[in-house]
Parts: structure tokens; C-alpha cells; sequence
């Protein structure tokens, strides 16, 4: 062991207390030395404290290496888009990928959206009222879309990934748009080694379903992103299968998709795999690639057997047999 890292750890609320266990009890398995501060955020911290997030969580997250989000209830948007904000977190990651005994349409699914976290149409304060209806403005800055191409590009380079595929309506949107296809163009040029594509977000949508196999990396703007990821989610099955990351040039959160899932909250039912393969995540991005890989392998296994499964996948163990098959598998490793 060398290094240890500081890790923020808001649990949330609702099942997000229960992954978040389960998550950290397999990551003290691993070789890597982790101090765990943990920071409260969310629904519960709102009763308690009136504030969903509380300037003291927003230190603890800015003052370590990286951050594991769990979930949280009716107020996730002030909680995970403040965060975003104040971390900077340009970048947001869904890999979407097919596991063995899962819903998934399709076999050999394994790709990742890339999506612009800062602008597009998701700009607090740039929507107002007129006289006959709304507006909402769409922006696009050569400085914000270069750094998230860039970023697509290199995550294709640094994952031996061999193609990055750029989506936009630039039909349509053919200032905003039109810019941002440029961009994709002139980054691609400092990657020759990559091979480049550019869908019409509307045509991706209908690919995702016909040929999912297709797609290694895509990068796209905010609002698309946003859809194409639930697109995803769909593609691949259960919400409780699903990670995400949020990277900034000084600091990452990483959480699963899903929410704090109150229908099941409490009842030891909830798939802890979203938020363990959000610490796998995590872990690459700290560069510890061989215990990300023994803990995704360990999860691997204990979906390719398919016997300890829990609901939303099927079966009907509990999140602590799924915990300790996984942790079984990984010991045996
Ligand atoms: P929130 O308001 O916090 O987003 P929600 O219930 O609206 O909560 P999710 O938490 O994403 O949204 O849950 C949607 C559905 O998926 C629920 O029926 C929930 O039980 C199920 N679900 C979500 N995550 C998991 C999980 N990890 N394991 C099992 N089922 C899950």
C-alpha cells in the first residue's frame, strides 16, 4: 500500500445508507488505504439542519480526493447540481454496459456517454417568462465543449477504445450546434489513431436501439446526454446495474444512477451493484486499475452465476447476500 486517499462519503438518504454500506465494506477488502470522511446531504439533512447541503459537506467533498454519493430523495437537484456546481464537475460519465442475467437488449453492449455538465441548455437563470409564453436560452462555448471533447478523446485513448462518436443537431441548431461539430472535428485531429463519427442526436436515439454494439464513446452536450443516458440505462436493464462519475480538474463524485428509492428504502432489497461499480469507477480514477478490476471482476462473477441476485434483477437475495457473494468471490480471487 502507498498511497491513501481521502475520500468523502455522503450516504444520502433512503437506500443510499444501504449501498454505501455495503459499497465501503467491500472496498476495505481491497489493497488501498482509504481515510473515509463522512458528510451528511439530502432529504434527512434538510429536517434535521434546514439546509439539504450544508457548507460543512460541500468542504469535506472539495478537501478530498475524490467523493462517493449515495442518493437523495425530493432534494437531489439542490444537493447533486450544487455540487456539480461548486466542485466544477464538467464532466459527466455513464458507461452502459451489458452484464450476464440482467434485462439487457443485447449481449456485447459496452459504451460510454460522455456529457457536457456545465451549459447547454441547462443554465440556471437563462429561462424567462414573456408576454405570450417562456424562453429558454441554449449555450455553447468553444472553451466548454473543446474541454469536454478533449476529455471524450482521451478517455478513448487512455481505454483502448478505437472510436468516439460526436452527437448534435447541427442540422437544426446550426450556429450552437454547427459549432460544436467543428469542435469535434478539430480536437479529432490531435488523435489520429481514433477513428471519429457524428450522428444527428434524433438518428442516435434510433441507433442506441437497432445497434447498440456500434457505439464505444459518445460525447455530446448537456440535454442530450441527459436523455441518451436513460436511453442507456434502459438498454442495459435494472437501474440497480447502472454507475456514473462526475469529473472536474480538481475533484470527482461518483453515484449510482438511481435514486434514493423510497419504496424499498430500509427493507435490505436494494442492488448494491450501481454503487460499487461507482467505487470501481472511482478507483480508476485514482489510478488503482488493479483492485478496480479484481472489484468488477468479483461483481462479474456473481452476476455470470446468477444465483444471488436481488429483485430488480430477478431473484430474491437480500443486499447483504449480494454484499457477501461479492465479497466471497472477491477473497477467492
Ligand atoms: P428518487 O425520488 O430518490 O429519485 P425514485 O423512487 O423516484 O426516488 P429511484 O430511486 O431511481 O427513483 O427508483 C426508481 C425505481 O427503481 C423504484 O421502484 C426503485 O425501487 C427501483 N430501484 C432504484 N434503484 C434500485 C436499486 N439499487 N435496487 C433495486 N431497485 C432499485
Amino acid at each position: 500500500m502507498t498511497n491513501k486517499y481521502k475520500i468523502a462519503v455522503v450516504p444520502g438518504d433512503g437506500i443510499g445508507l444501504e449501498v454505501m454500506d455495503a459499497t465501503i465494506s467491500i472496498l476495505n477488502e481491497l489493497d488501498v488505504d482509504f481515510e473515509y470522511n463522512y458528510a451528511d446531504a439530502g432529504d434527512e439533512c434538510l429536517e434535521k439542519t434546514g439546509t439539504a447541503l450544508p457548507e460543512k459537506t460541500i468542504d469535506t467533498v472539495r478537501k478530498s480526493d475524490a467523493c462517493l454519493f449515495g442518493a437523495a430523495g425530493e432534494s437531489a437537484a439542490d444537493v447533486i447540481v450544487k455540487l456539480r456546481q461548486e466542485l466544477k464537475l464538467f464532466a459527466n460519465l455513464r458507461p452502459v454496459k451489458s452484464y450476464p442475467n440482467t434485462n439487457s437488449i443485447a449481449e456485447n453492449i459496452d459504451f460510454i456517454i460522455v456529457r457536457e455538465n456545465t451549459e447547454g441548455l441547462y443554465i440556471a437563470d437563462m429561462e424567462e417568462m414573456t408576454e405570450d409564453g417562456a424562453i429558454a436560452k441554449r449555450v455553447i462555448t468553444r472553451e466548454a465543449e473543446s474541454r469536454i471533447i478533449d476529455y471524450a478523446f482521451q478517455y478513448a485513448k487512455n481505454n483502448n477504445k478505437s472510436k468516439v462518436t460526436g452527437v448534435h443537431k447541427a442540422n437544426v441548431l446550426k450556429k450552437s450546434d454547427g459549432l460544436f461539430k467543428q469542435i469535434f472535428y478539430e480536437i479529432a485531429e490531435k488523435y489520429p489513431d481514433i477513428e471519429k463519427e457524428d450522428f444527428y442526436v434524433d438518428a442516435t436515439a434510433m441507433y442506441l436501439i437497432t445497434n447498440p454494439e456500434n457505439f464505444e464513446v459518445i460525447v455530446t452536450t448537456n440535454l442530450f446526454g441527459d436523455i441518451l443516458s436513460d436511453e442507456g440505462a434502459g438498454l442495459v436493464g435494472s437501474l440497480g446495474l447502472i454507475p456514473s462519475a462526475n469529473i472536474g480538474d480538481d475533484g470527482a463524485l461518483f453515484e449510482p444512477v438511481h435514486g434514493s428509492a423510497p419504496d424499498i428504502a430500509g427493507q435490505n432489497k436494494a442492488n448494491p451493484i450501481a454503487m460499487m461499480l461507482s467505487a470501481v469507477m472511482m478507483l480508476r480514477y485514482l489510478n488503482e486499475n488493479r483492485e478496480a478490476e479484481i472489484f468488477e471482476n468479483a461483481i462479474l462473477k456473481v452476476l455470470e452465476d446468477g444465483e444471488i441476485l436481488t429483485g430488480d434483477m430477478g431473484g430474491n437475495s437480500t443486499t447483504k447476500e449480494v454484499t457477501e457473494a461479492i465479497r466471497t468471490a472477491l477473497r477467492g480471487m
